[in-house]
């Protein structure tokens, strides 16, 4: 029989995890915003294949967005969401409130993440990652796992994790996971919930681009490759937010060379939904 538990309450989960740590037991950590699809359930899984107990916690969490209207028109599917772990495994589920998250009067934290906070998301959504330090952060004090895992598909964010854990000393593994796509390449995202057909359709320009970018690479320097890319996508009725090609460690923009784990990354809007995507064009030898 599959058990989930759900905990609304720090405390409460808290204590249980005390207790399944105290047993030896190794805890996997996969932090969500909710409406869960393919992609989320690919961390389950591996947190899953990796650890003993597989925590998901479902938040949305105000101090990320810098948009009210994003916030209000992120999709919310709590009842579904909690389904959905129930069939995949997961064990515990996580659905702390704002006000449990962000007592009155909490210590907000802010670290130094130059240069890797100041370039895409980071330039585009002030303030975006320091909210995510923060969700991030709390969560992890919350739970205290063993291993966290985040996707790929938030390059930036990654990074972003990974210099936060190494700052603030947390004795935690991040484990990075492939970007999940539907058959047609576009990325999965909650964000997709809010594409008319068409519009999912139109979107698949983004994987398709960043495709033809990985063989562009083959023979251009970065600069004409992002610049051979964003040709390509002007001719789609997505609007370009930025198209960088980025040095996979400090996110610093490449032009001239190419360095192992080049990545492109892309922000754009299809209609008034923003989509992210990107894909590494040099590969580790
Ligand atoms: P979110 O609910 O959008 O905050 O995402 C929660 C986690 O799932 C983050 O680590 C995301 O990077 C990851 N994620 C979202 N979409 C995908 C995807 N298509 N493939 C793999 N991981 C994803």
């Amino acid at each position: 029989m599959e058990i989930l538990i759900t905990s609304h309450h720090i405390a409460d989960l808290k204590t249980h995890l005390t207790q399944l740590k105290n047993k030896g037991l190794k805890i996997g950590f996969v932090p969500t915003m909710g409406a869960l699809h393919a992609g989320h359930i690919s961390l389950v899984d591996r947190a899953k294949k990796d650890c003993d107990t597989v925590v998901v916690s479902i938040f949305v969490n105000p101090t990320q967005f810098n948009n009210a209207s994003d916030l209000a028109s992120y999709p919310r599917q709590e009842e579904k969401d909690i389904q959905t772990l129930k069939e995949n495994g997961c064990d515990i589920v996580f659905l702390p409130s704002a006000e449990e998250i962000y007592p009155p009067g909490y210590d907000s934290i802010t670290i130094d993440l130059d240069p890797i906070e100041n370039t895409m998301e980071g330039a585009h959504r002030p303030g975006h990652f320091n909210g995510v330090v923060n969700v991030v952060s709390r969560l992890f004090k919350i739970i205290g796992p063993h291993i966290a895992y985040f996707g790929r598909k938030d390059f930036q964010q990654v990074a972003v994790i990974k210099e936060m854990v190494k700052q603030l000393q947390f004795d935690i593994k991040i484990a990075t996971v492939e970007t999940k796509r539907d058959p047609n390449g576009l990325a999965m995202s909650s964000r997709n919930l809010r594409l008319s057909e068409q519009q999912k359709e139109e979107a698949t320009i983004l994987s398709q681009v960043l495709k033809k970018g990985k063989s562009w690479a083959n023979t251009y320097s970065p600069y004409q490759t992002r610049e051979k890319m964003k040709t390509y996508l002007s001719e789609s009725s997505l609007e370009l937010e930025y198209l960088q090609i980025v040095h996979p460690e400090d996110l610093t923009d490449l032009n001239q060379y190419w360095v192992e784990g080049a990545t492109a990354c892309i922000a754009a809007f299809c209609g008034d939904v923003r989509l992210i995507d990107n894909m590494e064009l040099v590969e580790y030898t």
